[in-house]
């Protein structure tokens, strides 16, 4: 029988609902039981491939294509499971699926209305997964905060599902704590009031994680118990840690996933906690310090790279080493300053974009790092400006573009499939998830994932010309050592004339695991440690 756990927020968005989510679904695995996660979006976008970094962070992608919140990037990195579509939803999906069944007439003749026609498709989309994965646990996470009149259809659905399986729902309430300003004095009406609006919707929280600027002391738990009819126990503390994989360690500290499993009445199977322990404590006590630039041209939130950041950051713990990833907006690089702004990093990142804004500032930084042999890294469009550049600087083709940046452009090196329009909609229409590549035998792609065939995720339109393939390994010094067969389409280039210069024209980052780095990342970490040996010595020479 499948369980359910509903992850619900309150008094503020934004305080780790994803990650305290994640971090459950995390513990229910080490304590031996399959789980599957999901995230509900109130929004009306049918999904978020379509908005700007800015307005929601990064759009993750599955493993089917689709295109999703950046909740599950921290779901896939936490559990370690490859989720699907039907793992991110939003309003606009469910509403766009209820209107197409009432115009096909599946309603016969109703009146189709939020109660019960909207909540039934966003109960089926529970029951599906738990169908699908076949999972012990099902965790939904509901985006937003309890209140907002966008995710009440999603706050009555698991009101319904708890009804129709009463033994096995539980919920789970994420509050913020605030402090009064200048004050250290913990405020817990907020959180009340929060409790008090879900029990209006016919929900009462079996558990509340709490998130505080200050420690939560016991007057704070008692008041939370009391007023929010809860067992002290149910009341856990979400501290403030270094490394978010510490979240789950924080709250096993602290007997939740004992709590949840008596909630359930069940009894743990395994105990594999002290191996994600382990891997925290390793990951606190790296030594080396790495400076790797990530150049992109959304660099002024976070999350628009989140998971390029942790695949960096995974791969250096991995190695013993804090990498320091700095942010650098593309549009602020030219050849003038491509040196003065470059030369402190031991590993440059260009990750995905869309649009040709600051993809100038891109070529300058290939040239730089091409030319000064520093470790490169590119993604997706990072691929595309590293053929462009090759295309301009090494074989003289000056106007080298992409379709995407010049259409006009007298050398379209990254252009359309045959086969593909240039009137398609924006939405839906890019090249989605999962698709094999074959590496050349003794290609540096080869030694690195140590495989001749993977499997990587994509979300982009455009595609190497292959009319300037042979001209590129001929003159150009490159080698394109990763190709997709079925459709001959060029997916990985390497410079073999550079200590490491590879990019892929799909998103290794989305396959990175903190306890599994991915290799791409992993070789820049490892090239970038090599080189800054190297420059220590060439140093100690000089003096
Ligand atoms: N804009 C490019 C394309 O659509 C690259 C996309 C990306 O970097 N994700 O092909």
């Amino acid at each position: 029988m499948t369980q359910y756990i509903f992850v619900t927020g309150g008094v503020v968005s934004g305080i780790g609902k994803g990650i305290s989510a994640a971090s459950v679904g995390r513990l229910l695995k080490d304590n031996g039981f399959s789980v599957f996660m999901q995230k509900f979006d109130p929004y009306l976008n049918v999904d978020p491939g379509t908005m700007s970094p800015y307005q929601h962070g990064e759009v993750f992608v599955t493993r089917d294509g689709g295109e999703t919140d950046l909740d599950l990037g921290h779901y896939e990195r936490f559990i370690d499971e490859e989720l699907t579509k039907n793992s991110s939803v939003t309003s606009g999906r469910i509403y766009s699926n209820v209107i197409r069944k009432e115009r096909a007439g599946d309603f016969e003749g109703k009146t189709v209305q939020v109660i019960p026609h909207v909540t039934n498709e966003i109960k089926a989309k529970v029951y599906s997964v738990a169908e699908e994965s076949q999972a012990d646990f099902i965790i939904t996470e509901i985006g937003g905060t309890v209140g907002d009149i966008e995710s009440q259809p999603f706050i009555e659905a698991i009101r319904q599902i708890h009804s129709e399986n009463p033994e096995h729902v539980l919920f789970m309430h994420t509050v913020l704590i605030p402090t009064i300003p200048g004050t250290d004095e913990l405020k817990t009406k907020p959180a009340q009031h929060s409790f008090k609006e879900l029990m209006s919707f016919g929900i009462k929280p079996d558990v509340f994680i709490l998130r505080a600027a200050e420690p939560i002391t016991e007057e704070v738990f008692s008041k939370i118990s009391l007023f929010c009819d809860l067992p002290r126990e149910a009341i856990i503390e979400s501290k403030n840690v270094d490394l978010i994989y510490e979240v789950p360690l924080v709250f096993k500290a602290q007997g939740l996933d004992q709590y949840i499993l008596r909630h359930f009445n069940m009894t743990s199977r395994a105990d594999k906690t002290g191996e994600w322990a382990k891997m925290c404590q390793r990951f606190r006590e790296s030594k080396q310090k790495l400076s790797i630039a990530l150049v992109g041209k959304y660099t002024a939130l976070n999350d628009s790279y989140l998971s390029v950041l942790e695949a960096i950051r995974d791969a250096g713990f991995n190695l013993d080493t804090l990498a320091e990833v700095t942010y650098i907006d593309s549009e602020t690089i030219a050849a003038e300053n491509a040196q003065e702004v470059l030369s402190g990093f031991d590993g440059v990142v260009i990750p995905g974009a869309f649009g040709s804004r600051g993809t100038e500032g891109m070529i300058e930084t290939v040239r730089y790092v091409r030319e000064h042999k520093v470790p490169y890294l590119g993604i997706c469009m990072g691929m595309q400006i590293a053929c462009i550049e090759t295309a301009r600087n090494v074989l003289g083709l000056a106007d080298a573009s992409s379709l995407e940046l010049k259409p006009d452009a007298k050398h379209l090196i990254i252009t359309y499939l045959d086969g593909q329009s240039a009137d398609m909609d924006l939405g839906g229409t890019l090249r989605l998830g999962n698709n094999d590549c074959a590496l050349k035998p003794g290609s540096l792609a080869h030694q690195l994932y140590g495989q001749e065939n993977i499997v990587e995720r994509h979300r982009h339109r455009y595609e190497f010309n292959n009319k300037y393939k042979e001209q590129f390994e001929r003159e150009g010094g490159v080698v394109f050592s990763g190709v997709q067969l079925a459709k001959n389409l060029m997916e990985i280039v390497e410079r073999p004339d550079h200590p490491y210069f590879i990019a892929c024209q799909f998103h290794p980052e989305f396959k990175s695991r903190p306890n599994r780095p991915h290799p791409l990342f992993t070789g820049l970490i490892e090239a970038g440690l090599k080189r800054r040996g190297e420059h220590k010595k060439g140093k100690k020479k000089e003096d």
